[in-house]
């Protein structure tokens, strides 16, 4: 769970990093931001902040600002009825992340990217300055995410 006033917060502070990456926001954007906390109410240490410029049956783009030593915590990618789930690439823009997949660690920097496979588990976490990543997928189910700490909820809760 998150308050309106975090909420809020965490989205004036991700504009803040999509401007370090050089990426131009316009008015309306800000409402389009999702601030995940995953449902553990540590935003700062386990969370997200995600702008989605598109999610079609087929394709989806979204930047993805970590703040610093935020982690995206470990999750697979489901498929519907058996297809294959979401394969994503994460480009670094601006920071530095350590991503985890298929059991290996990669260190993204500015222009570095990695292609997770669909069905494989993987997590992020930005270093000391945070961090600035495109994301480039097929489509995203988020409701369908499976994540590896059962305590973990994908919908955000919003109060006050
Ligand atoms: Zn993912």
């Amino acid at each position: 769970m998150i308050t309106k006033q975090q909420r809020e917060a965490a989205v004036e502070r991700a504009a803040v990093y999509l401007d370090w990456a050089g990426i131009t926001l316009i008015d309306g954007d800000r409402e389009k931001f999702e601030i995940a906390d995953f449902g553990l109410s540590d935003l700062d240490n386990v969370g997200m902040e995600l702008f989605t410029y598109v999610n079609t049956r087929r394709v989806c783009a979204r930047e993805l600002v970590l703040f610093p030593f935020q982690t995206c915590p470990e999750h697979t990618h489901k498929g519907k009825r058996g297809a294959a789930g979401k394969e994503e690439t994460f480009r670094c823009r601006r920071g530095r992340v350590w991503l985890y997949a298929a059991g290996e660690e990669k260190e993204l920097n500015p222009g570095q990217q990695y292609t997770v496979k669909p069905g494989t588990p993987h997590w992020i976490r930005a270093d000391r300055e945070g961090a600035v990543l495109s994301v480039f997928g097929t489509r995203a189910n988020d409701a369908n995410d499976i994540f590896t700490d059962p305590r973990i909820v994908r919908e955000t809760v919003i109060k006050g």
